[in-house]
């Protein structure tokens, strides 16, 4: 191997986590312990408690635990050459544009914001700073997912003529950001129907041109008087194909999938989770070796900087679909078909 390959070879990325929730503590921290080309090297939160806790488990800097309010110092730790953004969806644009300026690349979670021109923004300042930007779109590292895209996109049961998304969940706790207008962005569909929206889109290989909508009765309306409670959405392609999606704060549902001319495919009962993907097609299961998601997605975004290439979760595939979504809402709201007029970009097909 060539010297300069092993230098590639041997470096491995600092990450420092901001914001140590549910998901930070238990996804991207157990599987930042698996990654090979980038390590836990910091952590940003308002509770310096829980940043001892984190230092103590993962081995952390003194000078690599930081606060929100210090957090821009980070520019000069050279410890950090990832934030990772993990914080409620409305601080997203705050802390990437924070982070960009700081000269570190970033990761920004699902959904990108809570408005397409705070991700304009995100993406404005990642460019003019030189950094790069992906969303924490874990599935597209999943071998249940990745067969979905070849099985659509390669025809291999020919054309993909109708689409069927679902994915909801018990909420739970009614004091909690998701249910905050503000915070949230909006309900359900910011939060998980933007997976059906997704696999839609890398099952068919192609960009909806129009979507229409209707929100569901609440059962709950205490609960949910700022946010929906859940929604059926359907996306229209240009050839007629049409995907039929739902999803609900209230209803538990996962399901992916496609029927087309000549057979059809699925993942369920478990299709959008961490762990326990199961699929079949119309000849019979899928059989994939389960992976640690998170922790693909993160190498490969390591990798991506170390080799100087492209992401193939970009901050403009966040943006496409926090406008897919705002079309949604618009169509839900006035009951009428909304056309979307979407840019392609590259790696818009994700394999
Ligand atoms: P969480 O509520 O468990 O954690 C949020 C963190 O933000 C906490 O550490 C909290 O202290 C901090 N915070 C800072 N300011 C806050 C404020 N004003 N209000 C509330 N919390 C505040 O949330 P989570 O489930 O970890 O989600 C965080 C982000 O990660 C969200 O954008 C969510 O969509 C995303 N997420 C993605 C996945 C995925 O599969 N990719 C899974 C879960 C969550």
């Amino acid at each position: 191997m060539a010297k300069q390959d092993r230098n590639k070879e041997q470096k491995r990325l600092g990450i420092a986590l901001v914001g140590l929730g549910t998901y930070s503590e238990q996804e991207l921290g157990p599987a930042l312990k698996e990654t090979n080309h980038c390590y836990l090297a910091g952590v940003v939160s308002s509770e310096r408690d829980k940043c001892e806790q984190w230092q103590k488990e993962y081995n952390l800097k003194d000078e690599n635990l930081y606060s929100y309010d210090d957090f821009d110092e980070i520019s000069s730790n050279k410890d950090i050459d990832i934030v990772y953004v993990v914080l409620p969806n409305d601080m997203h644009a705050e802390f990437v544009t924070r982070a960009a300026k700081a000269g570190k690349h970033v990761i920004c979670e699902k959904p990108m914001a809570t408005s397409v021109e705070d991700c304009q923004r995100m993406i404005d300042a990642c460019r003019e700073a030189g950094v790069k930007l992906a969303i924490g779109y874990r599935l597209h590292y999943d071998p249940y997912h990745q067969e979905m895209m070849r099985l659509g996109q390669d025809e291999v049961y020919g054309k993909v003529k109708k689409l069927i998304a679902k994915n909801g969940m018990d909420v739970g706790d009614e004091n909690q950001w998701r249910l905050d207008r503000e915070d949230a962005g909006g309900g359900p569909l910011m939060d998980v129907g933007i997976y059906c929206v997704q696999g839609v889109i890398y099952t068919k290989g192609a960009l909806p041109v129009s979507v229409t909508a209707r929100f569901t009765k609440k059962q709950d309306p205490e609960k949910f008087d700022e946010v929906e409670e859940g929604l059926t959405w359907e996306m229209q392609f240009a050839d007629g194909t049409e995907a039929f999606c739902e999803t609900s704060y209230v209803k538990e549902q996962n399901l992916l999938r496609a029927e087309a001319e000549n057979g059809w495919f699925e993942l369920a009962p478990v299709a959008y989770e961490y762990r326990g993907l199961s699929g079949r097609t119309s000849d019979g299961p899928m059989n994939f070796k389960e992976v640690r998601q998170q922790a693909l997605q993160m190498d490969d975004f390591a990798r991506c900087i170390i080799e100087g290439r492209e992401s193939i979760v970009p901050g403009e595939m966040g943006m496409r679909d926090v406008q897919i979504l705002e079309a949604i809402y618009e169509a839900a709201r006035t009951g009428k078909k909304v056309e979307l007029h979407l840019e392609p970009f590259e790696n818009l097909v994700e394999m």
